[in-house]
């Protein structure tokens, strides 16, 4: 006991991140009936795959370091940041320095009522961030011309990899070859390239300034301008395109797009890209958004998620996710794509960047930029040397025969600048909105310039490719330009949403726990945050320190050999371990291994992801109890004997419980020449206790933004790594830019994913250390019981396991209840927003229950709070029940209230004011929902996905 919970007076980090205490613990552990955490482990967790601890290290994380207080690690951290060159990066392909505003860096990344919040699967206490995505989409669909876009993609080579997808289910052509523009980003095609293959899509690289090449295809996926800086008019193309049956996807710079005819208006189909450059830092690779937008024609074939306009009870308008219930992953093996987090806090910055400075604004920065590029251009005809493009935006190609490298060394010696090495006789230039006069002169030194070359600043844009349309004409990009507006705009909006800044988020399955500031605070530092992916490795040695320090502190944690950084959610990661399931079998000649197994109980990720990587689900189905059920299991596995290629199973279960067979499961699965992929998302409940490496797994992702503290962001960054053993460490994810990664292909635009978000787990590991996670686990543990137990006699508690233990989130079943009253899921969910809390998951993995995961963060004061909002729920159910209360008039259904229906001169409801809006009194902090409920189904049968004029709001 005295090893897992400190009895110090002075506090640790750890105190700190862990919500209950020594006797809070114990309070807890006495209900639950244990006598210590220890016990607790031994009682919950399945004996064979428990580890043990000595002095609260479990074995193998004797790996980690002794943890470190919070000025310790940041001290350690700024030595590495301190490490890294922070160059004039000029290498440009879809990354650009940007100048972030300092009031949007302070109040979104800063800012925990922004970057703590989940995504907005509660409308109702979210319309925020669901009105800075809605910007963000208008935003998008503007500059691009394009009816309707999506709020945020993983990356744009991602995003260009949907668009590959959405295309070919668009286009009902029988063909499976796509025309690839040689001019797009290398990035892009290495990863088109690897989603292509397991999908049986041909690519045909083409240099679309010479046409289209001959035969059938799908689709064509351009690049506007392009990697060489050429801006190519593409009517000709797309137009040739559609006669030919196919439709076209443009790959479009949204800050060239302010001067640049869009490519809506030039007959596209669908764009892509990233929005990287509206004040996002090029972190080293990420994250930033990337988006997605289409014509109306498609708009059903959209992936990720997609805010729409609906109305609510008393018909005002209000935000909500649009076509929710079809929402792609839910779809399962049918879905569109498996993205699921996305890039929400980015996009929120890149739409109010876009807001502040406005469309007058972002036309002159994007003037400056291309004027400064043009100054290149003239400087080195002057000179005498060639230019290889007469018209491009931001980007410069000069031929200097012989000499590039020469050229770039000299960049870089003598004023630290990286230029774009593109082959022997090639140097790209790309300028972004921080190049000066200087940098232009300090370029053109680097070619033997003397500085008293003929400069133009016009941008080299030909005529007819100027942009005339209008955009960002609504409010929302006019209306917040000076400091103070946009200051209001962005604390007016987040005091709309519940984030961790106010209240526990008891989402299951989310792991919704303490981003500490300490672990934050790095992320905004330039060591760190304004490297470029592509910067030479010579540059980035305390990055390359602090990634290396991650693998191997998560190898400890999982158990597995080698880990890779690179998949920037856990879908991703999904897809990357599949991918190296299906590589080993390929490399051993098991070409037609291709069955993936998969419990009903899964994640919709897991299907959707089985699909990218080409293999056929099977579903397993699941006993009374929630376990897998191991007999349908065995069955399966016989039939499929010759054709297994893995089980995708998540532990402990989604249905909350650690399953006893875990390690028969995997032994069935392997001694039928299958592979084990264990889905880590919930390894809150394994960290510093199990390490699926040990019991069975050959792979798994873990979400760092649920187990290892990155914050949500409203719906994203998060990071999914992965971690195989051995024999699969040789298929991990490459990269074009960084040889020797891994030698399988790659599933993101940067080598390391989301790199700037790392040093955010790093601090938690180091902070943490191996007493504090085992503690931080058991801990959550205990907190989920308690909850259990609490509640089981008001809501049972669906499934639990031996000694009925849950591991570290419950499912409440709701559904007697719903038969017996009428009163439903959503009607619990919504009031207890007027209580103060946000609902718990809602639905998932079984429709009509609720998900609860405290997490080791909340006090116990806190979940107590929880408790005894969900007991005194129960009590008004009963009301409704005992027929005291109508089941369409009570204080359920008409939750959740605004301060705005509670003032109202008539209130001819059955229940009080008082009831509606302070159940409980006044202790807690009220929160006021800004709308009531949303009508679902109006919003969906009248889809509006851009920001609805103002009059809309009278
Ligand atoms: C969250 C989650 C995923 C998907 O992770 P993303 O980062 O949202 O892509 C997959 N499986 C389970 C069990 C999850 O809870």
């Amino acid at each position: 006991m005295e090893n897992t919970v400190s009895q110090s007076p002075e506090r640790s980090f750890v105190d700190r991140h862990v919500g209950p205490d020594a006797s809070d613990t114990d309070r807890m552990l006495a209900v639950i009936g244990v006598a210590d955490l220890e016990e607790l482990a031994a009682a919950a967790v399945p004996a064979s795959i428990l580890d043990g601890s000595t002095d609260g290290i479990a074995e193998g994380l004797d790996a980690l370091p002794p943890p470190v207080d919070e000025h310790r690690a940041l001290a350690e951290l700024a030595e590495l940041a301190s490490r890294n060159t922070v160059s004039t990066s000029m290498i440009g392909l879809g990354y650009y320095d940007t100048l972030t505003p300092p009031v949007l860096v302070r109040n979104i990344l800063e800012s925990p009522a922004w970057y703590t919040a989940y995504t907005p699967y509660q409308p109702e206490i979210s319309q925020g961030r669901l009105e800075a995505l809605l910007n963000f989409q208008t935003m998008v669909s503007d500059l691009t011309g394009m009816d309707i876009a999506n709020s945020s993609m993983l990356d744009e080579a991602t995003a260009a990899a949907e668009a590959m997808t959405l295309l070919r289910r668009a286009n009902k052509s029988k063909s499976a070859r796509l025309v690839v523009d040689s001019d797009l980003f290398p990035q892009t095609k290495a990863v088109l390239a690897t989603r292509a293959e397991p999908l049986g899509i041909e690519l045909v690289e083409a240099d679309l300034a010479d046409g289209l090449p001959d035969g059938e295809f799908y689709g064509v996926l351009a690049q506007y301008p392009g990697a060489s800086g050429r801006i190519l008019d593409l009517t000709g193309v797309i137009t040739q395109a559609h006669e030919r049956g196919a439709l076209v996807a443009v790959g479009a710079d949204l800050l060239a797009l302010t001067l640049l005819t869009s490519p809506g208006e030039q007959g596209a189909d669908a764009c892509f890209g990233t929005s990287q450059r509206f004040g996002v830092p090029m972190g080293f690779g990420g994250p930033h958004a990337g988006y997605l937008a289409v014509h109306s024609a498609h708009a059903r074939q959209l992936p990720g998620r997609l805010v729409g306009v609906s109305v609510d009870a008393d018909g005002n308008p209000a935000y909500r996710l649009a076509l929710q219930t079809r929402e792609q992953h839910i779809r399962r093996e049918k879905a569109t794509s498996n993205i699921c987090t996305a890039q929400v806090l980015l996009a929120v910055v890149a739409a109010m960047y876009a807001s502040y400075h406005g469309a007058d604004g972002l036309t002159a920065i994007a003037r400056r930029v291309a004027g400064r590029a043009s100054s290149i251009g003239t400087g080195l005809t002057a000179m005498g040397v060639d230019v290889v493009h007469e018209h491009f935006f931001d980007t410069v190609v000069a031929h200097v025969p012989g000499r590039a490298a020469d050229v770039v060394a000299k960049a870089k010696s003598e004023h630290r600048i990286d230029l774009r090495l593109i082959d022997d006789d090639h140097v790209g230039i790309s300028c972004d909105e921080t190049t000066t006069a200087q940098t232009v002169s300090d370029v053109l030194g680097a070619f033997g310039g003397g500085g008293d070359e003929q400069l133009s600043s016009q941008p080299a844009i030909a005529a007819d490719m100027q942009r005339s349309s209008e955009f960002l004409t609504h409010p929302a990009f006019t209306r917040y330009r000076t400091e103070t507006s946009m200051l209001r705009y962005l604390r007016a909006l987040s005091d709309k949403d519940i984030a961790l800044d106010r209240s526990m988020i008891p989402l299951g399955s989310c792991t919704m726990k303490l981003n500490a500031t300490a672990e934050m605070e790095p992320i905004t530092w330039p060591g760190f945050n304004r490297l470029h992916p592509f910067a030479p490795l010579t540059d980035v040695p305390g990055m390359m320190s602090l990634i290396d320090d991650l693998e191997k502190w998560l190898v400890a944690v999982t158990g597995y050999d080698s880990v890779s950084l690179q998949p920037n959610a856990g879908s991703q990661g999904e897809y990357a371990g599949l991918l190296a399931i299906r590589e080993y079998h390929r490399s051993r000649g098991d070409d037609e291994r291709t069955i993936c197994l998969i419990p009903s109980s899964a994640h919709g990720t897991n299907a959707a992801s089985a699909v990218m990587a080409g293999m056929k689900v099977v579903v397993v189905s699941c006993r009374e109890n929630g376990d897998v059920d191991v007999d349908d299991l065995r069955n399966k596995v016989e039939t499929h004997r010759d054709t297994l290629a893995a089980i995708m199973i998540t532990y402990p279960s989604t249905h909350g419980v650690y399953e006893h067979e875990i390690a028969d499961i995997c032994a069935a699965v392997h001694d039928a020449g299958g592979q084990v992929y264990v889905d880590g998302a919930n390894l809150n409940a394994l960290v510093g206790v199990a390490r699926p490496g040990r019991f069975g797994g050959d792979v798994s992702h873990l979400n760092l933004h649920k187990t290892f503290c990155i914050p949500h962001g409203g719906g994203g960054p998060g990071v999914g790594p992965i971690g195989v053993r051995e024999h699969l460490a040789p298929f991990l994810p490459g990269h074009p830019t960084v040889p020797g990664l891994g030698s399988a292909g790659a599933v993101s635009a940067a080598p390391y994913g989301s790199a700037s978000i790392l040093p955010i787990t790093w601090a938690y590991i180091r902070m943490m250390g191996a007493t504090g996670l085992r503690r931080a686990t058991l801990t959550a543990i205990a907190s989920a019981n308690y909850i259990a137990r609490r509640l089981d006699e008001y809501f049972p508690v669906l499934y639990t396991g031996d000694r009925a233990m849950v591991a570290h989130e419950c499912i409440l079943d709701l559904r007697p209840m719903t038969k017996k009253t009428g009163v439903t899921v959503d009607d619990v969910a919504k009031r207890l927003a007027d209580y103060g809390f946000h609902a718990p998951t809602m639905s998932f993995p079984v429709s009509g229950t609720l998900m609860v995961e405290p997490t080791e963060s909340e006090s116990l004061e806190e979940i107590d709070a929880f408790c005894d909002a969900m007991i005194a729920i129960k009590g008004e159910i009963d009301r409704v029940g005992s027929g005291e209360w109508p089941v369409d008039d009570n204080p359920l259904r008409g939750a959740p209230h605004t301060a705005h229906a509670l003032v109202a001169e008539e209130w001819a409801h059955p229940y009080s004011r008082e009831i509606a809006a302070y159940p409980l009194g006044t202790t807690r902090p009220k929160v006021w929902p800004s709308v009531r409920r949303i009508d679902g189904v109006h919003g969906d049968r009248n889809l509006i996905c851009s920001c609805p004029p103002i009059e809309a709001f009278a």
